[in-house]
């Protein structure tokens, strides 16, 4: 287990020694301490970025991509230790780590790898004498700050475009959930990315995150977090105008008309709200369920969250481990209050469980409340096993509760009604619809959001335009265009 800071290919302590528990959400056991980064160790990581730049972005796109390659397949080769090392640091179930975060984290640099070499610039028809060409350029040092929810995933979500495009990066885990990150950049090391393309620095928010957002040598700020730090980091990055690519929080609209296949929208909102504990930006947050099914919805929703599996996350049977970390798991304790004092009735859960076996855990019950749309409970991202139920009458008021709150990332509809699918996916305010599922990503699918969830998209074309900038190139082929000034 790798618990240093990782610049210029090499682990490394930070400057001051400085250094920051890492616990594990299923009994606040300590797991490791880890090197803590400030903004010296920061300046250090820019620094290997910007000297390995020149080389990296001019190596053959085919040799990156040959490298990205071969990290996806070292990650399918450590398949196992990487879900056990994801299962322990942020409580996801071993089976959910093994057979999602992994494999979706080897399909995307995988993807990436085979991107590098085919995406390409244009040639633009001009007027005639000229010719136009576009270069899509990589921006230099990126600056990428990760969250603890889903750290191996996004790592390769942030790293695999990156890397592709030609940039040199320097990334920041959450301090919480450090430690799959620091194994990819051993990994990158093993498979032979040269020294400073990829450089982890684990530290505070307030400190090492704020510090790259403000980096002068940093081009481009990739985050993914709250809505409230993403702004943060928009002031930070005005010093030298960098890009700024954000994810921030969802509040997902999860739709069930009169005419749903019932069985499947029960299990899919399941999924979509208590997959990882409810810990996503795209969760199925808010419930949102024609008046005339509601009661048998209802039934077998809440019959089917009873059922789940709370438990260590090593045991392979278990459905929902324990929250990312104490603090956030009273987080989301308190918005049960909240939903109390405004009038919501908890239909299930509420609470942490009452297994002795859990107790020293951060584990919350699944919980469903039921709530008007306007409530703080039904508008403010909880992220949790939380989910919000309110019902309706037409397919207007469905739209207009799914649009209600400042977010716009991931939303859900369930309907056998094909007209009605289409318009209201083409109505919704979200980034990301599903129909009659729930929480489909892919590596090609743009993923993000608009309004308060964010702008720029990760995954397939878009982060790659969102990775590179285009340079016009203009070169006169033709003699004969005659000169500006007529002496
Ligand atoms: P934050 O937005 O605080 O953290 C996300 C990342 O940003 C972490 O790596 C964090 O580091 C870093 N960060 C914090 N402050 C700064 C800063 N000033 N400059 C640069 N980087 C910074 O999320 P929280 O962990 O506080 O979670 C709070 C809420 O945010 C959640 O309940 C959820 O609603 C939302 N959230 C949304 C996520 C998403 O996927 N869109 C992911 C995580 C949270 P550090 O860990 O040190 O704070």
């Amino acid at each position: 287990m790798r618990n240093q800071l990782f610049i210029d290919g090499k682990f490394v302590d930070a400057l001051d020694g400085a250094t920051i528990e890492v616990l594990n959400p299923h009994d606040n056991s300590l797991i490791t301490r880890v090197a803590e980064a400030k903004a010296a160790d920061v300046d250090l990581a820019v620094d290997a970025a910007a000297r390995a730049f020149p080389r990296w972005s001019a190596m053959a796109a085919a040799d990156r991509g040959r490298l990205l390659l071969k990290l996806a397949d070292r990650i399918e080769e450590e398949a196992d230790e990487l879900a056990l090392l994801e299962a322990i640091d942020t409580g996801h179930p071993i089976r959910d780590a093994r057979n999602i975060d992994v494999m979706r984290t080897a399909a995307c640099y995988r993807y990436f790898g085979g991107m590098a070499d085919k995406f390409q610039g244009s040639v633009i028809p001009v007027e005639a004498g000229f010719l136009n060409y576009v270069q899509r350029v990589p921006i230099g040092v990126v600056g990428q700050i990760v969250p603890w929810n889903f750290p191996l995933m996004f790592t390769g979500w942030k790293l695999g475009p990156a890397l592709a495009a030609g940039n040199t990066v320097v990334i920041k885990p959450s301090e919480i959930t450090p430690l799959s990150t620091l194994r990819i950049a051993e990994l990158t090391a093993e498979v032979g990315f040269p020294a400073g393309v990829v450089n982890v620095v684990v530290g505070y928010g307030e400190t090492a995150g704020q510090h790259l957002a403000e980096h002068p040598g940093v081009g481009k700020i990739s985050f993914t977090g709250s809505t409230a730090i993403g702004r943060r980091v928009v002031e930070a990055s005005k010093g030298n105008l960098k890009r700024v690519q954000l994810e921030l929080g969802g509040k997902g609209a999860n739709i069930v008309f009169e005419d749903a296949n019932i069985k499947a929208a029960v299990n899919g909102s399941a999924w979509a709200i208590f997959h990882n504990q409810g810990q996503a930006c795209i969760a199925g947050s808010r419930l949102i369920i024609h008046e005339r099914v509601a009661d048998e919805f209802l039934d077998q929703f809440i019959g089917l969250a009873a059922s789940i599996r709370l438990g260590d996350p090593l045991n392979p049977e278990t459905e929902m481990g324990p929250l990312t970390s104490t603090i956030h798991r009273d987080r989301v304790l308190s918005y049960v209050e909240i939903a109390r004092e405004e009038g919501g009735e908890v239909l299930l859960g509420g609470k942490a469980p009452s297994d002795p076996a859990l107790a020293k855990g951060c584990y919350v019950e699944p919980t469903i409340v039921r709530a008007k749309a306007s409530d703080r409970a039904a508008q403010e991202e909880v992220f949790g096993p939380f989910v919000t139920v309110t019902t309706f009458k037409d397919d207007a008021e469905a739209l207009a509760i799914a649009n209600c709150t400042e977010y716009g990332l991931g939303s859900g509809l369930w309907t056998s009604n094909l007209s009605r699918a289409h318009s209201m996916a083409a109505s919704i305010r979200a980034g990301m619809v599903w129909v009659n599922s729930y929480k489909r990503v892919n590596p090609g699918s743009p993923f993000g959001g608009t309004g308060q969830s964010g702008y720029g998209r990760e995954m397939g074309f878009e982060a790659m335009n969102d990775y590179t900038e285009a340079k016009s190139i203009w070169v006169n082929v033709d003699a004969q265009v005659p000169p500006h000034f007529q002496r």
